[in-house]
């Protein structure tokens, strides 16, 4: 049998699949309309955070599943796959604690200015410690919206290691688990008025598509921060731009972006109070093993008939008569 992958993958996935007695085959390109051409005798395919389209499904003469390196599937096109009976899997749980710590270095960079401060003293501006402009984050206030695998370990964190006070927004998640890290659950807009930092870790779906737009972002304190760790259209990224401009909020940082990599005018590229960095959170040595591992074992489970970990559309699947 054959598997297909589509974007690299740490080595040891690819050893893991061969080791089970599968043909491994590259994609020559990530490219919807070149994987659509390559897509012909595939059993499984790995994905990572190219789009895998109704295109490439329509192609597929042998697939029966498709494994998410790592956990955001919304680069798949679930609904095609689960008419054609293809399971998609993801690995959920592998790369928690690796956007956990990202989150938390790019809260730290914020509150320490460590961009600001680096190029200061490479420069001669020794005086720039003279502005008294870095803050703790010791008792400030975490608003993290969505407040799964990764919010509520970022909420933990923060509560036990830096003494922060956290608002949870999350529409799914009830009372009890927020309180289990000494949080407190709130809607959307009082998290917004009363963060000093508000974290995004929610899905991209058609409900927090634009969550976060311009009259949100005129809710937040002129001295708190934005983060968006978890996809770009969760918020407006031309809003976002204009409130670092206007003075709406102090600071932001971003793991991910509407178009990736961002175009050179993308608005964000402009600024200085915005920290980026290229949706690598999850990129760590250990996490790509971790990801690369699971993602292989899922396609492996379901070609040998084992039951996989983490199956996203089995509700779909059900729906469309396939399982
Ligand atoms: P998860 O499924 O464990 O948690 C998501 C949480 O969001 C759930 O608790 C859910 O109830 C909540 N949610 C759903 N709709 C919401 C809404 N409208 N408003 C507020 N909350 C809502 O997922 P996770 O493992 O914690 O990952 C979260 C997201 O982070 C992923 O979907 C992915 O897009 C993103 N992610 C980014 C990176 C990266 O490299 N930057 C890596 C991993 C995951």
């Amino acid at each position: 049998m054959r598997v297909l992958i589509v974007q690299p993958i740490h080595e040891s996935g690819v050893n893991l699949l061969k080791s089970a007695g599968f043909e491994v085959v590259y994609a020559s390109n990530p490219d919807p309309k070149i994987v659509a051409k390559e897509i012909k005798g595939i059993d499984g395919v790995i994905v990572r955070t190219a789009p895998f389209t109704s295109e490439i499904i329509e192609q597929a003469d042998a697939l029966k599943v498709i494994s998410r390196h790592g956990v955001g599937v919304d680069n798949i096109d679930i609904e095609s796959a689960s008419k054609k009976g293809i399971l998609v899997l993801n690995t959920p749980g592998v790369n928690d604690i690796s956007v956990a710590e990202h989150t938390i270095a790019i809260i730290l960079a914020l509150s320490k200015r460590i961009r600001d401060i680096d190029s200061a003293v490479r420069i001669g501006k020794f005086d720039i410690r003279e502005e008294y402009s870095i803050i703790d984050i010791d008792g400030k206030t975490l608003g993290i919206i969505g407040f799964g695998r990764i919010g509520s370990l970022v909420a933990k964190k923060c509560r036990y290691a830096f003494n922060m006070k956290i608002l949870v927004y999350d529409p799914y998640v009830d009372e009890d688990r927020v309180k289990g890290v000494d949080g407190e659950l709130v809607d959307l807009e009082t998290l917004l008025r009363e963060s000093d930092f508000v974290t995004i870790h929610a899905p991209l779906s058609s409900e927090t598509k634009g969550l976060i737009g311009e009259k949100e972002l005129r809710l937040m304190k002129p001295s708190s921060f934005i983060i968006n760790m978890a996809r770009g259209p969760i918020w407006d990224e031309t809003a976002v731009a204009k409130a670092l401009s206007e003075g709406w909020i102090k600071g932001a940082g971003t793991d991910v972006f509407v178009e990736e990599p961002p175009s050179k005018d993308n608005p964000l590229l402009k600024f200085n109070n915005i920290i980026l960095s290229p949706h690598m959170a999850a990129l760590t040595r250990e996490c790509v093993m971790r990801m690369a591992m699971g993602a292989a074992q899922g396609v492996i489970d379901v070609l040998t008939g084992k039951s996989p970990k983490s199956i996203v559309n089995y509700s779909l699947l059900k729906k469309y008569g396939k399982l």
